[in-house]
């Protein structure tokens, strides 16, 4: 589909080249209207759904030579990937995997692409990764002016005597850098990034079935979370006979490194189909009608995640959640420092009661996951190791917006910081939430400077206040 509904685009670019995006930013500014840089177009806030320029990358999905040439010394040695910011993280994975390398972390399922990832500061579970943005150690940005730099942090790999400027700008500048990859597109279009990588391993992932009483002492303890590479839970938002269900998908790195080359990594594909959006889009209709029985539909799917045990490659388990097209459904995510896990799921716990009270359910189970500190100034990770809740109701169940709201409200006055890249309700409070991002007003200067005829202020960007 070319427009997806609700999208009204002044005009749609897809450039091939670097030149061509400097062209498209340029044009833009001649015709006056903002550009949406696009990539995969799954944020559910929708911000593809803005007029003005949308710049595809969908033609920007080469892997690019790394430029070891240019490096500084100390930078010769270390693993890095240089590709297009259209290339999705599906196929940036089956690159590296082919050399024996993978990334560090990334989201629970790969078809964003790496563009779209970095700039809404997309995250998987582990303290011992910060989102996927902290991966980027170099990017190329066409900012406002159609002005192309390479932005790095001071000490990254461009060493300047060697750097050939012909095709763009070097700056290396901690502020800079930290505010334009993960920019929402607002600080300019990414061109290109260049990633750290880590040798692929073999991990294994299991589940148990639990609840959030018998783990709540747990997760309020650092080393339990770090105990694992990747720890997430999912809870039933909505208690049962005094217990929240709760299920702990937990991964390690696997203690026999060799069963996954014997075979297709084991994991049965019915519950992976269950996870996070539970039921399906039958489900959806069935609690439109029915919504009280969520908490026991919820209860069911979790159960279904028990025993299960999965063994693969790097990418294979980490992003192994397959993309079900047919269910829909509006998330919010908000970020808490680790300490404050256990006291605001127990909020949530709280507002569920009453909602249920007014006949409003959740209608998936809530997840809880864990990220290493960001030094990107509008990532909810920045400067602090985190725990994600993230709420979820499935389309269909009737005012998907007005369920999440409160939900939104309630997390925002304790200090949550909102993802951008999931859905962002209306009728949330912009300034509540505008008010937990710290490094706001630094982030807003810096592109400001870099934009300044606001041509990156597009509709995402507009409608959260951002700028
Ligand atoms: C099923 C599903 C599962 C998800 N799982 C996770 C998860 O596990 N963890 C998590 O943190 N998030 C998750 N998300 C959120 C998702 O990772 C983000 O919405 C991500 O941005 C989507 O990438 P995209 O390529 O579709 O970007 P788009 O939706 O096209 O764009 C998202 C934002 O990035 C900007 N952007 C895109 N490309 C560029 C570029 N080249 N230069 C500058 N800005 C750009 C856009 O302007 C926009 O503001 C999930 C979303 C879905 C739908």
């Amino acid at each position: 589909m070319l427009i997806a509904p609700g999208e009204s685009p002044d005009d749609i670019a897809r450039p091939r080249t670097l030149a061509r995006l400097v062209h498209e930013v340029r044009r833009a500014e001649h015709m006056g209207v903002p550009i949406v840089p696009v990539g995969a177009r799954y944020a559910l806030a929708r911000p593809h759904a803005s007029r003005g320029l949308q710049l595809r990358t969908d033609g920007l999905r080469r892997r690019l030579g790394d430029r070891a040439r240019e490096r500084r010394d100390e930078w010769v040695e270390r693993d890095l990937f240089r590709c297009e910011a259209g290339a999705t993280v599906e196929a940036i994975n089956e690159r590296l995997a082919a050399r024996g390398l993978a990334l560090p972390t990334m989201g629970a399922f790969a078809r964003q692409t790496i563009g779209g990832a970095v700039a809404t500061s997309t995250h998987g579970s582990g303290l011992s990764s910060g989102p996927m943005c902290d991966m980027v150690v170099s990017a190329e940005i066409v900012t406002g002016g159609g002005l192309a730099l390479r932005v790095e942090p001071t000490d990254g790999p461009t060493d300047p005597a060697r750097f050939s400027s012909d095709r763009c700008d070097l700056i290396q500048d901690d502020t800079i850098f930290h505010s334009v990859v993960a920019g929402l597109g607002a600080a300019g279009a990414l061109y290109s990034v260049t990633l750290r990588v880590v040798p692929d391993e073999v991990l294994e992932e299991t589940r148990t079935l639990t609840t959030f009483e018998e783990l709540r002492a747990r997760l309020m303890s650092r080393a339990f979370v770090r105990t694992f590479r990747d720890l997430a839970v999912l809870v039933n938002p909505h208690e049962r006979g005094g217990r929240h269900a709760a299920s702990v998908t937990a991964i390690s790195t696997a203690t026999d490194p060799h069963a996954a080359r014997r075979g297709r990594p084991r994991h049965n594909l019915v519950p992976r189909l269950l996870e996070g959006i539970p039921f399906g889009a039958y489900a959806a209709a069935f609690l439109k009608h029915r919504p009280g029985s969520a908490p026991v539909a919820i209860d069911a799917a979790l159960s279904a995640l028990r025993g299960q045990r999965v063994i693969g490659r790097t990418a294979e388990v980490l992003a192994a959640t397959p993309l079900n097209e047919t269910v829909k459904a509006h998330a919010v995510e908000l970020a808490f420092p680790l300490a404050d896990v256990v006291s605001a799921t127990d909020a949530v716990f709280a507002l569920a009661r009453e909602e249920a009270r007014r006949g409003r359910y959740l209608t998936a189970p809530m997840t809880i996951r864990f990220q290493g500190a960001s030094k990107h100034l509008l990532s909810p990770q920045y400067d602090r190791e985190t725990a994600t809740l993230e709420l979820i109701v499935l389309d269909g169940t009737g005012d998907e917006e007005r369920l999440l709201a409160p939900y939104v409200d309630l997390l925002a006055s304790l200090g949550g910081r909102v993802h951008f890249g999931l859905s962002l309700p209306r009728r949330a409070s912009s300034q509540r939430l505008l008010a937990n991002i710290p490094a706001l007003e630094l982030w807003r200067r810096t592109v400001e400077a870099l934009d300044p005829r606001r041509t990156f202020v597009h509709r995402l960007v507009r409608e959260a206040g951002l700028r």
